[in-house]
């Protein structure tokens, strides 16, 4: 039989801060953390370049926060600063695996991390890397969303693949509603206008304008990240 080829180049996996956490409350479950990393292993075993984007929704939620009362610019480099802390933790998951990987932040913390430098990370991706993108876009106002859409472009990347725990876009909730519809093909305009969960409408439209497909998958069933690669077609295409 022969053996798949995979359908991308280069791509920018986003993972929601969530995505870390398992099945504990908030925070960080490390056997979820190297499941992630040995997923994105079997990805680089395919040649694939690959950059990460996680979010920090398991830690601290700026909007959330600033609805709460806190002033919405400091809540949101708080919400910032959390994504630092998962893209470590992914760093060290990812290590442990034999993969190397470097951070790139967008808020400098030499200490810890390099600063984002575009020709610097696609340098290590062409060098095999794994890179980690963290500290969001550096600006507040702002999602780990439209961070994944910006460098994804600015890297050259071939799709977003955006990880979550369903499996694909759907018209309503489906834990809510049984009889929502999902969808295995979108047009970006029709996410905006039926204002579907995919992305938040900055980072759909940045991808819209600059033609690059975003696929929704379910990051839980393992394998699945190969699976996308591979253009098996799971989950939604948006493009
Ligand atoms: N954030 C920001 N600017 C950015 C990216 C993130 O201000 O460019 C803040 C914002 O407060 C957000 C938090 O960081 O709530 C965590 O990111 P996000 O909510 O996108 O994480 P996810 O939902 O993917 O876990």
């Amino acid at each position: 039989m022969l053996k798949k080829k995979p359908v991308f180049k280069r791509v920018v996996l986003k993972l929601t801060g969530e995505s870390l956490q398992g099945h504990k409350g908030a925070g960080i479950d490390l056997k979820v953390a190297r499941s992630v990393a040995r997923q994105i292993k079997e990805i680089k075993e395919l040649g694939v370049d690959l950059a990460c984007v996680i979010g920090g929704g398991n830690i601290f939620r700026g909007l959330q926060a600033a609805e709460e009362g806190m002033e919405r610019v400091t809540a949101d480099y708080i919400g910032m600063l959390e994504t630092v802390i998962n893209s470590l933790a992914l760093q060290d998951a990812l290590e442990q695996e034999g993969i190397y990987t470097r951070v790139q932040t967008a808020i400098e913390i030499q200490r810890l991390a390099e600063p984002y430098i575009r020709r610097r990370a696609i340098r290590h991706l062409e060098k095999g890397r794994v890179v980690i993108f963290a500290a969001g876009t550096g600006n507040p106002y702002f999602s780990t969303d439209t961070a994944a859409a910006l460098r994804a472009i600015e890297i050259g990347a071939d799709a977003i693949l955006k990880a979550t725990k369903v499996d694909g876009v759907y018209s309503q909730d489906p834990a809510i509603y049984p009889e929502a519809k999902k969808f295995t093909r979108l047009k970006y305009i029709d996410v905006l206008k039926k204002r579907l969960q995919v992305m938040d409408a900055t980072a759909i439209s940045l991808c819209m304008d600059n033609h690059l497909p975003i696929i929704v998958f379910n990051l839980m069933r393992s394998g699945n990240i190969k699976r996308v690669i591979l253009g098996e077609g799971i989950g939604t295409k948006v493009s």
